[in-house]
């Protein structure tokens, strides 16, 4: 297979000599570049306790009529359609804000009846979390990633446009006494908060939890991304090593998104000389790391395992691709499983190749990151 470049550094998509036209006989989400998707991710809601200006607009994202979400029990289905005839291996509840579905507890038990031994996990700002998480481990969530863009109370309060840091901050807590390892904190790549990236390294280190910067991507609703105002991985490192010396370590697993540092603050003993020969500070899953997702400048298309599903039970094959697969039409008709999983497969095929955000004619999706589902 050769590689395409798609223009940025490290960024390359692989294609087949001649694009595949004809869809295997595979019974798993393949598609034209011979990718599978096994992650699963599912949007539960618009509606969010925040408003990130890298995400939704000042008022909120445009109310979905009830009757046009999932229920738990559709979502369920499709669910247990994913894991038993499609090869999801793991699902993520996402949104908007998964917290504001009064019934998440109801949503997880459900799709843990439905695909038993799956890993369920939750992307969440945290806000509430404290409150809810005994309900949603018992329910059977498995995995937590909590959003934190900086430790900066007012800071926060400009970047989410609510004075919500100790919410989230108590939701962190109350995951970590739960338990849940290897806790993972995403914090998204602004301007205005990279002088605060190593507070917040520190905080992450200090509380042992495993810290995800990521590149900002064009899916804010405000539409003002800018290739410009990128805060890319490189600038990222540049302040992180003011105050800490980073040794890259690689990724977890190839197709893992992050790439990992271990993590020694200087001017301790064992960075006193500049080297990082002495062992990183210790945290729960291990010594401390922090990962970099590079979405923008270091495309991970070329792996990417992901197929979505809206809060409205749509299939959207890419983050960045406007085409979408309506499923709960399917499912409201009383369909079989073969039906729904054979629209799903058709859906996936025709998964776009990158995101193409460095590409002169690049035009944004209509939806942005709150009514996808990151
Ligand atoms: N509300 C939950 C949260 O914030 O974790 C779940 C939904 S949110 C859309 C999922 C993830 O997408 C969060 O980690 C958020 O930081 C990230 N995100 C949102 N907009 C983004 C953007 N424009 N670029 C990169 N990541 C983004
Ligand atoms: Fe809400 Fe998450 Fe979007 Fe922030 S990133 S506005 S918390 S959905």
């Amino acid at each position: 297979m050769p590689a395409v470049n798609i223009g940025l550094p490290h960024a390359a998509v692989r294609v087949p000599d001649a694009p595949a036209t004809d869809r295997p006989a595979d019974d798993r989400l393949v598609d034209r570049f011979g990718r599978v998707a096994r992650d699963l991710r599912v949007s539960v809601t618009e509606k969010c306790s925040l408003r990130c200006t890298y995400c939704m607009p000042e008022e909120g994202l445009p109310p979905i009529a009830r009757e046009r979400l999932m229920t738990p029990a559709e979502i369920a289905r499709l669910v247990g359609i994913g894991v038993r005839d499609l090869g999801v291996r793991e699902v993520r509840f996402t949104g908007g804000e998964p917290l504001m579905r009064a019934d998440l507890a109801e949503i997880l038990a459900a799709a843990r009846e439905a695909a038993p031994g799956v890993p369920l996990a939750l992307t969440t700002n945290g806000v509430g979390l404290d409150k809810r998480l005994p309900a949603l481990l018992a329910a059977g969530l498995t995995r937590v990633n909590i959003s934190l863009d900086t430790v900066d109370r007012r800071h926060f309060a400009d970047l989410t446009r609510r004075d919500r840091l100790p919410a989230v901050l108590a939701g962190i807590e109350a995951a970590r006494a739960a338990g849940i390892t290897p806790l993972k904190v995403n914090a998204v790549l602004m301007r205005e908060t990279l002088d605060d990236a190593p507070d917040l390294l520190a905080w992450a280190v200090g509380a042992g939890v495993r810290l995800r910067f990521i590149e900002q991507m064009p899916l804010d609703a405000d539409g003002v991304w800018s290739r410009d105002a990128l805060v890319d991985a490189a600038q990222l490192l540049a302040v992180l090593r003011r105050r800490f010396v980073l040794t890259p370590i690689g990724r977890d697993d190839p197709a893992a998104p992050a790439e990992e540092w271990l993590v020694v603050p200087r001017g301790t003993a064992a960075t006193s000389h500049g080297d990082a020969s002495e062992p990183a500070p210790m945290g729960p899953s291990g010594p401390a790391t922090v990962g970099i997702i590079a979405s923008v400048t270091r495309s991970f298309c070329v792996e990417c395992d992901r197929t979505r599903l809206t809060a409205e039970g749509t299939v959207r094959s890419c983050l960045f691709g406007d085409d979408e697969t309506p499923l709960l039409p399917l499912v409201r008709a009383g369909e079989p499983d073969a039906v729904i999983a054979d629209a799903w497969r058709a859906a996936m095929w025709g998964k776009q190749a990158g995101h193409g955000v460095d590409r002169a004619d690049f035009a944004r999706p209509i939806r942005s990151m709150g009514a996808i589902g990151g």
